[in-house]
């Protein structure tokens, strides 16, 4: 078989068997197969799709291209949650420590920025010393001694989903259901976990804006992991504005600090708390829903999330000198603030504009391999629903570098739309699919 032969009968939108996909993920993986070849397959997917078989064997592939860990030696129920992506979406790094305080083991392989999202070890990153590459062992040792750890894909553990994922991030190939599926799913069957809760985005700041495609890949998740012994859950949550009131690496980091102790934002806190809820609910400790985001609700409070988190981030080599003082962070270089023309209230605050702005000012990758500004981002006052006065501030900006700050202010400023109607924010959570 050829590649060529491969791409071009993909791109007529026909069925690879599981041996053609194999060849061609373990050939990208070993590197025998090129960037150029491993583009053009992915857009031809993202066009033509994937028949269920062919979606299964390359989940198959990418599990397979790697080692699975056991996790057997650690005991209770192991559980995780993971997020089809959205703007600001920081909730891995409040919502881990914080249900591994309430006693489920939590290993969780993560990802970085895709697109125009935020990625969970780029945030982490953003911490002085903060390291990402554990070996197994010591990932399971880590797991087994504080309950909780975050890691990226490796050289070990689904290498293909490292090398994919970096290529999609910067080849506009994300929003495709069986490569989102492959690439989630291979790293949460990689991990050993028991149970699995899946934060399904929906709206214009996720790879799906559509529901009904949202629905579409929370069954195919769901049905993945049921099928893969995890007893997995999605739910379909609002991503039509960003989520809390910062997007970029360092504020998000800080804005998760604020929120693990008890300090909000009230969508961030109670998100978190409710896929928590669901969490406990599928590691068996607890049964009811309202239970466990109570009890969540005060491990935020008695600052046993923000000692859990100090303790991730220590034993992965983080400074946690900067989380306990945050003023200590290095200041940006340049910053600027947006006010509001006109008064009124939030119509729109447009996520997704809002996330490639934030790429732009340097807290994303525009190619491969791009160094991040940890600085770069967005904070942002308003939300949809907040009535504001003429000169408001509606949003500061930060950025390393004054060309990149300035070239997306107007972005950052058309994001919002002020109008004269008094109107409710979104529902955050939409539906439960199990
Ligand atoms: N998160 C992932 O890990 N992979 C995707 O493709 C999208 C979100």
């Amino acid at each position: 078989m050829t590649l060529y032969d491969l791409i071009s009968r993909k791109q007529d939108g026909g069925e690879l068997s599981a041996e053609e996909i194999d060849f061609l993920i373990s050939g990208y993986t070993d590197g025998t197969i090129p960037d150029y070849q491993m583009s053009a397959f992915l857009m031809a997917v993202y066009f033509k799709g994937m028949t269920d078989s062919e979606t299964n064997s390359l989940l198959n592939s990418m599990v397979n291209s790697g080692s699975t860990i056991d996790t057997s030696s650690i005991p209770g129920i192991k559980v995780d949650k993971h997020s089809t992506g959205g703007v600001g979406d920081k909730v891995s790094l409040i919502l881990a420590p914080l249900v591994a305080a309430a006693g489920l083991p939590i290993p969780m392989i993560s990802g970085r920025g895709l697109g125009h999202s935020g990625g969970t070890l780029d945030k982490l990153e953003s911490i002085p010393g903060f390291n990402v590459n554990k070996s197994t062992d010591e990932f399971l040792k880590q797991v087994s001694d504080i309950g909780v750890a975050i890691i990226s894909q490796s050289e070990d553990i689904v290498p293909a989903d490292r090398k994919m994922y970096a290529l999609r991030d910067v080849t506009a190939t994300v929003r495709s259901i069986p490569l989102m599926a492959g690439s989630i799913m291979s790293k949460k069957i990689a991990e050993g976990i028991n149970a699995l809760v899946l934060d399904v985005k929906t709206g214009k700041g996720a790879f799906l804006t559509d529901l009904e495609d949202s629905r579409l890949l929370a069954r195919t998740l769901v049905s993945i992991g049921q099928q893969s012994g995890i007893d997995t859950k999605a739910l379909i949550t609002d991503m039509s504005q960003p989520l809390g009131n910062t997007i970029g690496n360092w504020v998000e980091v800080a804005e998760s600090v604020r929120c693990l102790k008890g300090e909000g934002p009230e969508d961030l806190e109670d998100l978190t708390l409710t896929l928590g809820a669901h969490m406990l609910l599928l590691g068996k400790i607890s049964d009811s829903v309202d239970e466990a985001y109570s009890t969540l609700k005060s491990l935020l409070q008695n600052g046993s999330a923000f000692d859990k988190f100090i303790e991730l981030v220590e034993a992965q080599n983080g400074d946690s000198s900067v989380l306990h003082d945050l003023t200590k962070y290095p200041e940006p270089k340049y910053s600027a603030s947006i006010k509001a023309d006109s008064k009124g209230f939030v119509q729109s605050l447009d996520p997704y504009a809002l996330g490639t702005a934030s790429v732009s000012l340097g807290a994303g990758r525009l190619k491969k391999g791009d160094i991040l500004d940890n600085n770069a981002g967005i904070i942002l006052h308003f939300k949809i629903g907040d009535s504001l006065n003429e000169g408001d501030i509606l949003a500061d900006v930060y950025s390393d570098s004054e060309e990149k700050l300035n070239s997306q202010l107007l972005n950052i400023k058309n994001a919002f739309e002020i109008g004269n109607a008094e109107i409710s924010p979104p529902d955050l959570i939409k539906e439960v699919i199990r």
